[in-house]
């Protein structure tokens, strides 16, 4: 009777275990970070909120402009980050704040012209593994906007020629004049960064104090994610066939 008992005991002991080491709920990572990766915890977030919907960003913006730099090996790191894509991604409420910019600057005749956007963790923990120097780019330890599809890399361009307005520095650049408080900078560049940044600002992002480009989608909470474009291209899909 006891050895009955025992073994029944070892069995359940031995199934729960099992269980858990089943379970696809992804695992805290090396930083204790709760980093999305399964699809499934990424549909089981949006029936929560259709605020996390990660969307194309060309589908809500069809006429922006993208230069996604970290497709080709021509970015301050002179490595290729993401395989290629034609479009990028953005929480659903960044996207639509995004539009609302792109449609204001449309009327001036200019354009947003889009470097980067949603980045997967895997490459911030890439990039930290080639340059390891928060001065340059983001700690893996905290995550950063573009992993929660929030934060976006962006300036302007003329609808007239296609060239981007003078900021004064090009896209990562790491010196004082691309901080946005820098003064000692030409009055058209000065107006330029203005035009950007207030109608940003007006829109729900808010500024990184030393890079121009960058900002982010200031308003909710959102979680880390590690899927590649083409996992966000399946569960796009996926919800669209669950609407019908
Ligand atoms: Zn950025």
């Amino acid at each position: 009777m006891n050895r009955h008992y025992l073994i029944n005991f070892c069995l359940f002991i031995f199934l729960v275990k099992m269980s858990t080491a089943c379970s696809i709920d992804s695992l805290p990572n090396i930083y204790q970070l709760k980093v999305l990766n399964q699809p499934t915890e990424m549909t089981g977030s949006i029936k929560v909120s259709e605020l996390n919907k990660m969307v194309d960003v060309k589908k809500i913006i069809p006429d922006i402009k993208l230069e996604l730099v970290y497709t080709t090996s021509d970015n301050f790191m002179h490595t290729i980050l993401y395989p290629p894509t034609k479009t990028t991604f953005l929480r659903l409420p960044a996207a639509l704040a995004l539009k609302k910019v792109q449609d204001a600057l449309k009327k001036e005749n200019y354009s947003l012209k889009i470097w980067d956007a949603y980045r997967p963790y895997s490459v911030t923990l890439k990039m930290w593994d080639l340059i390891h120097d928060d001065r340059y780019v983001a700690n893996p330890a905290k995550g950063s906007g573009h992993n929660r599809g929030i934060a976006v890399d962006l300036t302007i361009v003329s609808l007239k020629d296609g060239k981007e307005l003078n900021m004064g520095t090009d896209f990562d650049n790491f010196t004082d004049s691309a901080h946005q408080n820098y003064s000692q900078l030409s009055d058209e560049v000065l107006s330029n960064r203005k035009l950007l940044r207030d109608l940003m600002i007006e829109n729900g992002f808010s500024i990184f104090p030393t890079e121009w480009w960058h900002y982010y989608y200031s308003e909710g909470q959102f979680d880390i994610l590690d899927f590649t474009f083409d996992d966000l291209h399946k569960i796009e899909r996926s919800q669209k066939r669950n609407d019908h």
